[in-house]
């Protein structure tokens, strides 16, 4: 007879769900061999599926099966016919949630072989190299943690669908063969064979569509959507990336942070049964640069900057008071206890520091009853006492000073130190996995200037507006100052989500592109589309994004967002299991009217 499988072979329960009270009865399982052992003639193994594993023992009476036990490796799917029994006592195993039973087979089949394997799959401690797991991600994510982390993608892509349907949100998706959108990336282009010589751009968001949404009538939209950039890798990104992205209309920015901490609020009670604490803590983007030195503040560190440029305004020091003279700053970072550093960790702390950009880190170490350090000796005793007073620093503690003729470069670089020395302290850092420190950080400015391109760009996006009710003139006599009504949501140094309320007049729109340098004949090709719709009845409206695989990462406690996503690409932007990007016929290129045109090597 053909041994195939068929319903007397199918599973009468997941591995890792068979309990004691199934002891006594005949049972299948179906999964993948795990660990053999060969005790004395009797053979255990253990089948694994996504519930954890259920140990199988063959006895030498068993015959033929046993074997074919005996010829069974790691990862051969198979299927197991048997009676459960409780473990003989002594031989259980308190670490596996079946510890206590086990099937005695009576019949077995292999469903499939496998190969050696590239690396000990039942292994969770990811010693294993990178490029291995992605180029075998079938066996990589055949592993209890890789098995949770996709599962809770799916818990969350659940729950979204709820609480956001739950409140009248509608689901739409967006096209993906597109025209470009602007969010500050390089788009990935897709040659149209129909229309030769034109190219679509995948979408770095849904941002235009969702706001033409928002003008046909769908005044609360979302969609999980894929979005694709293609950039120069940074650590952890990815060319394609998934947002919840939504919209919603006749709102201002209370309603959007108050609809995301609701969110919230219901996930992380969901997923790791934690009462996040609503609503979250706001702050503006100056408040949070000057502070904590990011706009994306981890707020576990428990570490401060200061601004201490009063003291040396009028001071004999003459790179600090230049620099103040000039418009720049001052600012400072207190550590306390700092006084005890090494010379050596100093010297360190000043070249990390100008590596980030400054042209050297001054410090002060209050001992012995006064600040000593190499400034001293050019402020007077009320100068430094100043010092003192505007750092509040204490007996024991370090200052280090960043003068800078940016604001935002000397605070981001004090930033950078603050997390670095914070996170080494576990009296400034309290790293525990249910530390979750929300926050939103709101107004931003409109634009930044782009060296490169020589203009001003937008810091979120040219569809975000301005700041208008303070003085409106801002934005055109001064770009460097004017604000936006855009908001980040941050969590634990990250931003899990950001967005904007959105231009609905297009007068404003108007002028903020001419902020941009974007002439009205450029607007009309990139965005005519767009413009055309906005000028049939807007209403205000406004929305967000969140980085769903971010976000994910945190509530896994992962380190990386490749590790919670199925098939992720390496930093070069490629797929090691497909192997795409990958090269096409000449005939495929022939039908694009495309031309190749490689450098040569020599
Ligand atoms: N489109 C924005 C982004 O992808 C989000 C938003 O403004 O809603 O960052």
């Amino acid at each position: 007879m053909n041994r195939i499988f068929d319903k007397s072979w199918q599973r009468t329960s997941l591995c890792g769900r068979f309990t004691e009270a199934d002891a006594g009865k005949e049972v299948r399982a179906n999964g993948w061999v795990r660990a053999r052992r060969d005790l004395g003639g009797i053979i255990f193994i253990e089948i694994w599926d996504w519930t954890g594993p259920i140990q199988i023992v063959f006895n030498p009476e068993a015959g033929e099966i046993h074997k074919l036990a005996s010829s069974l490796r790691n990862e051969y799917c198979v299927a197991v016919k048997g009676k459960m029994r409780i473990r003989p006592e002594g031989t259980e195993n308190p670490e596996l949630i079946t510890g206590n039973i086990e099937i005695v087979a009576s019949d077995f089949l292999v469903l499939s072989k496998a190969k050696l394997v590239p690396f000990e799959v039942g292994d969770e401690t990811d010693s294993v190299d990178e490029n291995l797991r992605l180029k075998y991600r079938y066996l990589d994510l055949r592993r209890d943690k890789m098995q949770f982390n996709m599962r809770t993608r799916s818990k969350i892509n659940a729950f979204t669908r709820k609480y956001l349907g739950e409140r009248e949100f509608v689901e739409l998706e967006t096209p993906m063969l597109t025209k470009a959108t602007p969010e500050g990336a390089r788009d990935y282009l897709v040659p149209s064979r129909v229309n030769p010589g034109t190219f679509y751009a995948l979408p770095q968001s849904p941002q235009l569509f969702k706001q033409i949404l928002m003008i046909s009538g769908f005044d609360k939209y979302y969609q999980i959507a894929r979005c694709f950039r293609d950039e120069d890798l940074r650590a952890d990104r990815q060319p394609e990336f998934t947002q919840i992205d939504l919209e919603m209309s006749y709102i201002t920015e209370e309603d959007i942070m108050e609809l995301i901490e609701g969110y919230m609020k219901g996930l992380f009670k969901e997923i790791l049964d934690y009462d996040v604490q609503t609503p979250f803590l706001r702050m503006n983007y100056w408040d949070a640069m000057d502070k904590y030195g990011s706009d994306k503040p981890d707020l576990r560190v428990k570490l401060e900057l200061c601004d201490v440029a009063d003291a040396f305004r009028n001071s004999g020091f003459e790179p600090f008071r230049k620099i103040l003279e000039d418009g720049g700053v001052v600012r400072a970072l207190r550590l306390p206890g700092g006084a005890d550093l090494s010379r050596k960790e100093i010297l360190e702390l000043e070249a990390r520091a100008i590596k980030l950009g400054l042209s050297g880190l001054a410090n002060f170490l209050y001992k012995d009853g006064a600040l000593k350090g190499p400034l001293v000796k050019f402020l007077t005793p009320e100068e430094v006492d100043k010092v003192r007073e505007l750092s509040n620093l204490q007996p024991g503690d370090a200052l280090f000073l960043a003068a800078h003729k940016s604001r935002a470069k000397a605070c981001e670089i004090l930033g950078t130190l603050r997390l670095e020395l914070g996170k080494k302290s576990k009296e400034l850092f309290d790293d525990s996995p249910n530390n979750w420190k929300f926050l939103w950080v709101t107004r931003f400015p409109m634009f930044e200037w782009s060296d490169e391109e020589k203009r001003w760009v937008a810091m979120h996006h040219p569809f975000t507006s301005p700041v208008l009710d303070e003085d409106p003139s801002v934005m055109e006599n001064d770009p460097a100052n004017a604000l936006a009504r855009a908001y980040d949501c941050v969590l634990n140094g990250n931003e899990v989500g950001g967005g904007s309320i959105r231009i609905h007049d297009p007068e404003v729109q108007a002028k903020v592109f001419k902020c941009l340098g974007i002439t009205p004949e450029e607007a009309k090709k990139r965005f005519g589309f767009f413009l055309e719709a906005l000028s049939y009845g807007t209403p205000p409206h406004g929305g967000l994004a969140l980085g769903v695989d971010r976000l994910i990462m945190l509530l896994c406690h992962g380190n990386s967002i490749r590790d919670v996503m199925a098939f992720p690409k390496t930093q070069k932007a490629q797929c090691l299991l497909s192997g795409a990007p990958d090269i096409v016929e000449d005939s495929r290129l022939d039908e694009l009217k495309i031309k190749v045109d490689l450098p040569v090597d020599d």
